[in-house]
């Protein structure tokens, strides 16, 4: 076995171990393979170990990759996406998981609209409220969702996405977890059109057992996945 498939395969059983806290199981978690700055080479060695959706955080990167591996695999978009690439990629992801402003949910009716596609997307939730990181402010999220809801056609908001600060003990960040949690079920009470709140993408690879524990429904996973060495158990 690779390494890749190696490690996939004990990031799978943590996964499923951290579900089972919680009621769940591993095929309730859904795991998205973060492969930015991964060769395709080692994507290609983690599409045959099973993955089936790739997480790329830039346009181009996502396009040149996409170039090379097809629609034989979900692409979702995780990064803060630009407005002026909106139209580079929509035809291509699945679901974009970053959407934190009123602009680029514009931009992506815009050119949804074009293709006559609904685009799925996460709200992106700041939840550390950090300066250096994209997102909601918690505060303001209910508004946003309202907002989007009324006046776009062809986005469905299907849930919630947040990157959590890093922190040495994962154990520190269990708080926010809960709160995005807690945002997450209060979404889900709204009843708004366009808006069918089901996935809490939360977790990455320094913290994921935590968010699974928390109420995480998608993880985020790429280091613990490619990394050459140190393979964690
Ligand atoms: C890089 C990245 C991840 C994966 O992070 P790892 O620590 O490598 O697991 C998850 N989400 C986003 C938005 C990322 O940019």
């Amino acid at each position: 076995m690779n390494a890749v498939a190696e490690n996939l395969k004990k990031v799978r059983k943590r996964i499923e171990r951290a579900a089972r806290k919680t009621g769940r199981q591993l095929s309730d978690i859904e795991l998205v393979v973060v492969t930015k700055n991964v060769p395709v080479n080692m994507i290609k060695q983690a599409i045959a170990a099973g993955v089936n959706t790739i997480g790329e955080n830039k346009a181009q990167e996502l396009l040149d990759k996409y170039d090379q591996i097809g629609d034989e695999v979900d692409w979702h978009f995780v990064g803060h996406l630009q407005r002026n690439k909106v139209k580079n990629i929509i035809g291509l992801v699945s679901l974009i998981q970053s959407l934190d402003s009123l602009r680029l949910a514009e931009e992506i009716e815009t050119q949804a609209a074009k293709i006559g596609k609904v685009q799925h997307v996460l709200v992106e939730v700041n939840i550390g409220e950090e300066a250096s990181k994209f997102g909601l402010a918690p505060a303001d999220l209910i508004g946003f969702i309202t907002d989007v809801s009324k006046r776009f056609k062809f986005i469905r908001i299907k849930g919630l996405m947040s990157m959590a600060p890093l922190f040495e003990d994962p154990e520190e960040v269990r708080p926010l977890f809960t709160t995005m949690k807690s945002l997450f079920e209060q979404s889900k009470t709204l009843d708004l059109t366009g808006v069918e709140m089901d996935i809490l993408s939360m977790g990455m690879s320094n913290d994921f057992e935590v968010a699974i524990e928390e109420g995480a429904t998608m993880v985020r996973i790429g280091t613990a996945i490619f990394q050459k060495s140190d393979i964690r158990d």
